[in-house]
């Protein structure tokens, strides 16, 4: 535990904390970046700021100036404040270096006037299973009705200028919002009043369009980090560096962009990067930053750099970079360094995702863009209330290799033939081999939409698995023959019937049952051919309804007779085979109650004893 002095001593020597945005779509991610950036207004290249690869940089100097109003001014002590710019992404939220979060804390974003959403949620389980410490920005505070604009004015000062309206209509959602948080385990509360920093969560509320609330989220951002975090935001000399994207570029071949947490990199390190097929050993050829003019996503022009301290997102120029997997460490191997001791700690994060396949190799294939994406993928996946198993991983766009191991599901498990691609893309090679193999390849960018398109097609299956057992599935049921309601004897035989138990459906074989001699014997009677009720024509009828039923011999030469064969005192059951019991426990079983069900299984184990 550090003392006064030696906190004062290591915040003389802080890198810039790094920090990532979340959230549900549309609660204004991009927006409060393009805000907190000040793109707009063209302050941005004043106020110092740099767009880098993947990130923005704040300087300390433009973060004082938008903070002035909260007189903060002695209180900055890190250099800057690193945010990661892939809103929308969640896979580099859930970036890791060297085991731990990549992102020192996070943005949650939740829209005042929907509080929180399903992705909301699902940032919420990620920030705590990585125990990533986060603010909670309130936005669009704008959308109340009747709210008084003041431009990136701090968050006290523009509500002192609303009206009583405006004022309670926030109240309303606030504690609204709180509550939802509340519901999910957390403890919430606005910032300012917030006393117990770290066992509540605070709130900010923001307006990513006018502004308001800005410099205090700008602010608490980083005198939090400063005041709780200064051992991970010590400057250290040891490198910890993650892979952010692998990418190719023109006049650079593949590159990969990275995220560097801590210490420095320099042109002509030997470094060794995890790679898809082994470790990969290399010297860097460049360091590469955006030309400071230059918007962020225009590839082209960029700075050289001899060395590069941390924090800061750069782009690296090597050989033998192909097979490079995003969201693994990098590692630069130091003079005195075992080569072969460098290799072995850089595969190490792709292995330990690797023992997360199940081991009965039945599942389904996932692809992602990261390893940290994967990861959270996997302990989605995983989770008891999602449970579905995976036999194989892949990171990066979908290839044909990932649809041929896909494949292999086809003969042991048709619905496992699919491939989950998160936030990836699918080559057009890969999308034509699995039309033809019949693999399945389902995409999304939210780890819960591909949950439910899975699911969706798990439905599909299994009603197309409906339609092609119908005419052979059989539902159990026991029928009363009703006194005084025999209306035709024969060719075809119309009875009234009360449905004693299970299910009666048209198509149903029907049979009696019969005692001879100690032994049982079944008699086939014939199909249900129709069903009335109140002489309208139904498809089916349950438990203690009286119908009448149109009984036709299921072969011709087997007609029977009602008062020949059977009479009065006789109980008609469903016919059950082996088949159609499987089949109706492979297809149907959920739709049986459980009384029915219970039938099902007294039928089927009177008819297999015989
Ligand atoms: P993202 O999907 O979370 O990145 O959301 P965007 O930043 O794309 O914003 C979604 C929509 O909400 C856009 O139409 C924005 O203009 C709007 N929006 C974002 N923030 C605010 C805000 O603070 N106030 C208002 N009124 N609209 C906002």
């Amino acid at each position: 535990v550090l003392n006064e002095e030696g906190i004062k001593e290591k915040q003389e020597n802080l890198r810039s904390p790094i920090c990532c945005i979340m959230g549900h779509v549309d609660t204004g991610k991009t927006k409060l970046l393009d805000c907190i950036r000040g793109t707009n207004v063209q302050e941005g290249e004043a106020g110092g700021i740099t767009q880098q690869i993947g990130a923005t940089y704040f300087p300390a100097e433009n973060i004082r100036e938008r903070t002035k109003e909260l007189k903060a001014d002695a209180k900055i002590k890190v250099p800057g404040l690193l945010v990661i710019d892939t809103p929308g992404h969640e896979s580099f939220t859930n970036l890791r270096s060297r085991g731990s979060n990549l992102c020192d804390l996070a943005i949650l974003v939740v829209d005042i006037m929907h509080g929180l959403e399903p992705q909301t949620i699902e940032s919420l389980n990620l920030l705590r299973m990585r125990n990533t410490e986060f603010i909670v920005a309130l936005n669009k505070v704008d959308r109340l009705y009747g709210w008084k604009t003041s431009k990136n004015a701090p968050i006290r000062k523009a509500m002192k200028q609303q009206s009583i309206d405006v004022i309670n209509e926030f109240n309303t959602r606030l504690t609204s919002v709180i509550t939802q948080f509340k519901e999910q385990g957390l403890n919430t509360e606005l910032y300012y009043k917030n006393r117990e920093m770290g066992e509540t969560f605070s709130i900010v509320p923001t307006s990513a369009i006018s502004g308001e609330g800005i410099p205090d989220l700008l602010l608490l951002l980083v005198q939090w980090a400063q005041k709780t975090m200064v051992e991970t935001l010590t400057y250290a000399d040891k490198l910890q560096c993650t892979v952010l994207e692998v990418k190719v570029i023109e006049g650079h071949g593949t590159t990969i962009d990275v995220v560097l947490v801590n210490g420095a990199l320099h042109e002509g390190d030997q470094i060794v990067v995890c790679g898809s097929k082994g470790p990969i050993v290399t010297t860097i050829r460049s360091l590469l930053t955006p030309h400071p003019l230059k918007e962020l996503r225009v590839e082209g022009k960029y700075l050289h750099h001899i060395e590069v301290k941390a924090a800061q997102c750069i782009k690296i120029t090597a050989q033998g970079l192909e097979h490079a997997v995003a969201g693994t460490s990098l590692h630069v191997i130091g003079p005195d360094e075992d080569v072969e001791e460098a290799k072995k700690t850089a595969m190490e994060d792709m292995e330990s995702v690797m023992r997360r396949i199940d081991k009965s190799g039945e599942g389904v294939y996932v692809q992602a863009s990261t390893l940290g994406s994967l990861e959270a993928l996997l302990e989605f996946l995983k989770s008891p209330d999602v449970e579905i198993p995976v036999s194989g991983i892949g990171i990066g766009p979908v290839h044909k290799k990932d649809i041929m191991k896909a494949g292999a599901m086809l003969e042991r498990k048709k619905e496992y033939a699919t491939v989950l691609a998160f936030d990836v893309k699918v080559t057009a090679e890969a999308r034509e081999l699995a039309d033809r193999m019949g693999v399945k390849i389902l995409c999304a960018d939210i780890i819960y939409h591909l949950f439910d398109r899975f699911n969706g097609y798990l439905k599909d299956i299994k009603e197309e698995k409906k339609k092609e057992t119908a005419c052979q599935v059989v539902f159990p049921c026991v029928l009363n023959i009703l006194p005084n309601c025999v209306f035709n004897k024969k060719d075809p035989i119309i009875l009234g019937v009360y449905v004693a138990n299970g299910i009666l459906k048209v198509g149903t074989p029907m049979c009696i049952i019969k005692e001879i001699e100690n032994l049982r014997v079944f008699m086939d009677i014939g199909r249900v051919a129709s069903i009335k009720k109140n002489n309208n024509t139904v498809d089916s009828a349950t438990k203690d309804e009286m119908v009448a039923i149109k009984i036709i011999a299921s072969n011709p030469g087997e007609q029977k007779m009602f008062g020949r064969h059977f009479g009065i005192d006789d109980e008609l059951v469903s016919h059950f085979s082996s088949r159609s019991f499987d089949i109706l426990r492979a297809n149907y079983r959920d739709e049986l109650s459980r009384d029915e069900w219970e039938l099902a299984l007294q039928l089927e184990n009177m008819f297999k004893i015989q």
